[in-house]
């Protein structure tokens, strides 16, 4: 089966809206999909009741959560859950809040280096979709305070630098929490991108097993055979189910291209052997 569960919409800080998202992946020829915007859950509500045309994915509700584990932001995608379960609804409620404080935040300390007027900018940028530090990112970018959008990662608003605000942030167990009592699955993401030490790592996965997360990407975007490798051994070690998915934000942007990724090692059970046991 061909899936891809992990894209963003123009509801965060993807290009595309959900209706293009869906032609695309039609047009890739995947069976399953997950829109899972930062902490959002509108991209997926604007066409949910829409009739599912011939030949569409089926469209499993998804969120992408931010949380904190041991002083690292983590995020958690949260899928096949009940949209209207209360749990959910607290929680990105929480999450929306967090979003406004922090770009507030964000602003307040580019101004105060003379980078000034990123919070109008964001504001606009954003819409009525959650703000996101890669908007910050177009603001520097636009202003030519930076080149390009890895330099204003990397110089202002990646790990460490002025616009990394965590303690905004809920707990991870606290997510995988919503999501469990929602009847959704949780699944780590992109465990990679973490640049974590095996030990580090493998201390995480412990976590979130123990806080009730059920799965892991074990292949995220595009990544070399013996990191599949790792990911896919590390996903048996602890008894989790397996996910997978582009990340796409945008055509001809970083990242890879929606449905492009490979597929799951046969040894690993995917993860859409829980939707049936997940309460919907
Ligand atoms: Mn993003
Ligand atoms: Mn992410
Ligand atoms: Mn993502």
């Amino acid at each position: 089966m061909k899936a891809d569960l992990h894209c963003h919409s123009c509801f965060s800080d993807g290009a595309l809206n959900p209706q293009q998202l869906i032609a695309k992946a039609q047009a890739q020829g995947l069976a399953l999909l997950a829109i899972t915007d930062h902490d959002t859950l509108d991209g997926y509500l604007s066409v949910c009741s829409e009739q599912r045309v011939s030949g569409a994915p089926l469209l499993i509700p998804g969120v992408e959560f931010s949380c904190v584990w041991s002083g690292v932001l983590i995020h958690v995608v949260g899928l096949a859950f009940d949209i209207d379960a209360s749990a959910l609804q607290e929680g990105l409620r929480r999450l929306h809040q967090a979003r406004v404080e922090r770009m507030h935040i964000i602003a307040g300390r580019l101004d105060k280096l003379g980078l000034v007027g990123s919070l109008e900018a964001v504001q606009g940028f954003a819409g009525n979709g959650q703000p996101g530090r890669p908007h910050f990112a177009r603001f520097l970018v636009e202003q030519g305070y930076v080149k390009n959008h890895a330099q204003a990662f990397s110089r202002y608003l990646g790990a460490g630098k002025m616009g990394d605000v965590k303690t905004l942030w809920p707990a991870l167990r606290e997510v995988v929490g919503w999501i469990r009592a929602s009847g959704g699955v949780a699944v780590l993401a992109h465990p990679l991108y973490y640049k974590m030490t095996a030990t580090k790592l493998r201390a995480l996965l412990g976590d979130f097993c123990v806080a009730g997360g059920q799965a892991m990407e074990v292949v995220s975007g595009v990544q070399q055979a013996d990191q599949t490798r790792y990911m896919a051994r590390l996903c048996q070690q602890f008894g989790l189910h397996a996910s997978l998915g582009s990340d796409f934000h945008a055509e001809l942007a970083y990242g890879c291209d929606l449905g492009a990724m490979a597929g799951l090692p046969a040894e690993c059970t995917p993860v859409w052997a829980l939707w049936d046991s997940a309460v919907r």
